[in-house]
């Protein structure tokens, strides 16, 4: 995928310590969205799939006699290989990912984080990095704190509830303490967002923090100096969707002096996709 920029908005200062609150992001509230028609089913028969891949996964590897108290070493990470073969369709995609083993985040999930939200043509998709401890849990992106305080900036620009939305992330698994995906994790799970974003055609797509924009725009910059900015993302088919980069919820949990920069970016992306 590759960058384009135009309107020059202006910047905030620095986001260091953005994985640290991350890693404080809390419990609570899902993520309203409208969800598709088929999707509960899938998720349901995937979210079956899994678990009993993990209860086998867990038999073979030996965890259950971890439980019963006989020590064991840590396997080593499975090396990542990006997905070589992608589902075409919504629910067939829904269900590899649920049984993807394509790097080693699939050691430690309870759960893969699909995404959630509106499946019939999103005005907006919005992408965070990974799922956190309660994402994981629930099955669902961008719960507790961050998220509630993700709805209410969109509420505050107006996209919700006006304008259908979906959540999703880079990386569909948790790391194991909120850390930040690694780089060949990142290239493993990313085949899967480009055939969301082509399945979904979204009008426009929030990148939400550092890794999320440096994943869908394909660059090393830093995260300031493409803030400000409508990017345009290549998709599957050749065409382009808008993107605007903004601070990450669970940041501005801990640094509420960035929201008024959010606020200016979510505008931004309002302003092109409306
Ligand atoms: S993070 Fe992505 S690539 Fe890795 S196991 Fe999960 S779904 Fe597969």
């Amino acid at each position: 995928m590759s960058a384009g920029s135009t309107t020059p908005v202006g910047t905030v200062a620095g986001v260091a310590g953005e994985v640290a609150a991350k890693a404080g992001v809390g419990v609570g509230a899902s993520v309203p969205g409208r969800a598709a028609g088929g999707a509960g089913a899938v998720a349901a028969a995937a979210a079956a799939a899994v678990a009993s891949g993990v209860a086998a996964g867990a038999a073979a590897s030996g965890l259950g006699a971890r439980r019963g108290g006989t020590a064991a070493p840590e396997r080593p990470p499975r090396p990542a290989q990006p997905v070589a073969e992608v589902a075409q369709e919504w629910g067939a995609l829904q269900a590899q990912v649920a049984a993807c083993e394509a790097c080693g985040l699939c050691a430690k999930r309870r759960q893969a984080v699909f995404g959630a939200g509106a499946v019939q043509a999103p005005r907006w998709l919005v992408v965070g990095e990974a799922p956190g401890e309660q994402d994981d849990r629930h099955g669902e992106p961008f719960q507790g704190r961050a998220g509630m305080l993700l709805q209410a900036m969109l509420r505050a620009t107006g996209v919700v509830p006006n304008q259908p939305v979906y959540y999703t992330n880079i990386v569909k698994c948790r790391p194991v303490g909120n850390r930040t995906p690694r780089p060949e994790e990142i290239q493993a799970c990313l085949p899967y967002l480009r055939r969301q974003i082509a399945l979904l055609a979204p009008a426009g797509i929030v990148a939400l923090g550092r890794v999320a924009a440096q994943a869908l725009l394909d660059t090393e910059a830093d995260f300031e100096s493409l803030r400000g900015q409508v990017h345009r993302v290549r998709k599957e088919d050749g065409g382009e969707v808008p993107l605007v980069v903004t601070y990450h919820p669970a940041l501005l949990l801990s640094r509420p002096q960035h929201k008024a920069g959010a606020w200016r970016d979510l505008n931004l992306l309002r302003a092109v996709v409306a």
